[in-house]
């Protein structure tokens, strides 16, 4: 056996301590690298576990928020519909409350309209010997055929008068009230003197009670123009004022009550009533004389008269 010198037992000492040394580290690093590799297996498979968890969670908070938004979403649209429907009633209230105060304001003006103004007069029904219309105002004396004469007519008559005889005059016609109102007192003198004058067959033909129940209503004049010599004659009806009207009396609300072969009284081509101008214009529309229509007919202009 061969023997090591003394430097030669230090030598191999020396590198079996080296490799000792090596083989422990490298051990120790082995078991280390180890117990590393488990923590990192365990922390990747927490990650999973928290990946998973995450998207879990986000998954099902989406779909309760889905969920709280179309609870939402329906509970709005329902009380969109509530409100609508609400909307609807009050709609249908407003409707009731807008035609409950239209029917009010008709009433209103039906109960300070005279029924009289559009009433039919004959030989069996005329007006009171009492009546009397609401209001009367005087006729311009520029107007009035006589000067001497004071003419009253209704109140809210007189401002059409006023813009039909001052239209025609735009149109070169002249026009000039020559009656207007008339008492039963006035109107039974004045037949009186026909009668002393005239006897009582013609007073009847060319005064008599459907007639005067007309200016007694405050509503009727007679018209004249210049040239007819201040008589109210059958002529009127061959001046260019007479044109004038029947063409154009409608527009401000007058008639003719009497045209020619009515069946109700004599032909007075210068007698008008004022009716309303919407009575009127159905009137001159349909070619229709006011004494022809059915008195129902006409009463439903009663609240239209003065508009
Ligand atoms: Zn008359």
């Amino acid at each position: 056996m061969k023997s090591f010198t003394h430097e030669q037992k230090h030598l191999i000492i020396g590198f079996g301590i080296v490799g000792a040394v090596i083989v422990a580290v490298a051990v120790y690093s082995l078991i280390r690298m180890n117990i590393l590799s488990t923590r990192i297996n365990g922390l990747s498979s927490e990650i999973t576990t928290l990946n998973s968890d995450l998207a879990s969670t986000t998954a099902s908070l989406k779909a309760t928020i889905e969920q709280s938004h179309i609870t939402l979403s329906s509970a709005l649209s329902a009380e969109q519909q509530h409100v609508g429907t609400i909307q609807q009633q009050l709609g249908g209230f407003q409707n009731q409350v807008g035609t409950l105060s239209g029917t009010l304001t008709t009433l209103q003006k039906l109960s300070k309209t005279d029924p009289e103004l559009l009433k039919k007069y004959s030989k069996v029904f005329f007006l009171s010997d009492n009546y009397v219309p609401a209001r009367l105002s005087e006729i311009p004396k520029a107007n009035e055929y006589n000067e001497n004469k004071q003419l009253l007519i209704h109140t809210d008559v007189l401002p059409h008068v006023l813009s039909m005889i001052n239209d025609a005059a735009s149109s070169g016609v002249t026009l000039y009230a020559f009656s207007a109102y008339r008492s039963f007192a006035e109107q039974r003198a004045l037949k009186g003197e026909y009668t002393v004058v005239y006897g009582a067959g013609t007073a009847n033909s060319f005064s008599a009670d459907q007639g005067y129940s007309e200016h007694q209503l405050g509503t009727a004049l007679d018209f004249i123009t210049p040239g007819l010599g201040g008589v109210l004659e059958d002529t009127f009806d061959g001046t260019k004022a007479y044109q004038w009207m029947t063409q154009n009396a409608y527009k401000y609300g007058f008639i003719l009550s009497y045209p020619k072969n009515n069946g109700y009284f004599v032909y007075e081509p210068w007698h008008w009533r004022f009716v309303g101008i919407k009575l009127a214009t159905f009137l001159h529309t349909q070619n229709k004389n006011f004494y022809d229509v059915d008195q129902r007919t006409i009463d439903t202009y009663l609240v239209d008269i003065f508009d």
